[in-house]
């Protein structure tokens, strides 16, 4: 039986959805088109139902397979730093998890590229992709440290799992004057680096402390 709805009920109906919003302005948030993407998104359903009551706060979740859904606040950030007076068109995630920030991405620009490792959470994500209607996403079962080489170069990347160092191969599929957001550091605390391609150097503009899973290797 379909339980889930898109609308919504009780803890995750508009109004809470709401709330959420008016905390993520509160919070520095001020794209107003990444705002309005995410008030209409329904993040209850890409966690578990037991979860379902949650989905709204401004906090990460447990996803299942030892990895979670971001903190909406994070997701609202990182989407920001890549859209702020940029307008990319093919972007590449790296991290799909459950889908959400993929959704939310996907609705901002015209094609998204999603990579994940670990497949069940892939075949999750994809189902609701079209629950959403969501028809501009192309996923692969993939080591994302390998970024996608033959739908490179990408206007921007967003890496959702941290590793100590860039991965090469995602500075090399970035396309001149496009942009790549990444958490950068060690297992507990990493920190946001915004890397921007001109020509054949890359700037890096460090921003906010975060804590994201890591970027492991190999696919599972
Ligand atoms: N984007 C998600 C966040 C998922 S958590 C959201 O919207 O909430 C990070 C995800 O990165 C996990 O699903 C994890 O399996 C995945 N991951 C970790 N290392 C990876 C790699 N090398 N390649 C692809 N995905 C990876």
């Amino acid at each position: 039986m379909e339980i889930t709805n898109l609308d919504g009920i009780g803890m995750t109906s508009q109004r809470t959805r709401e709330r959420l919003i008016r905390q993520l302005r509160k919070e520095g948030i001020t794209n107003e088109k990444v705002l309005a993407v995410m008030r209409r998104t329904p993040r209850h359903i890409f966690v578990d139902e037991a979860l379902a009551s949650r989905a709204y706060e401004n906090t990460a979740l447990p996803i299942g397979h030892g990895q979670t859904i971001s903190q909406p606040y994070i997701v609202a950030k990182m989407t920001s730093m890549l859209l702020a007076d940029f307008a990319p068109k093919r972007v590449l995630e790296v991290g799909t998890g459950c889908g959400y920030q993929t959704s939310i991405l996907a609705q901002l620009v015209d094609e998204v590229y999603t990579v994940e490792r670990i497949a069940a959470l892939l075949q999750q994500a994809k189902k609701r992709f079209r629950k959403l209607h969501l028809y501009n996403i192309k996923t692969q079962h993939a080591d994302g440290n390998w970024g996608w080489e033959n739908q490179a170069p990408f206007d921007a990347i967003l890496v959702t799992a941290a590793p100590q160092q860039v991965p090469e191969s995602l500075l090399r599929q970035l396309d001149y004057g496009g942009r790549l957001v990444i958490p950068v550091g060690s297992a507990h605390q990493q920190r946001l680096r915004l890397i921007v391609r001109r020509a054949e150097h890359f700037e890096r503009v460090d921003d906010e402390f975060v804590s994201f899973v890591p970027l492991l290797s190999g696919k599972v």
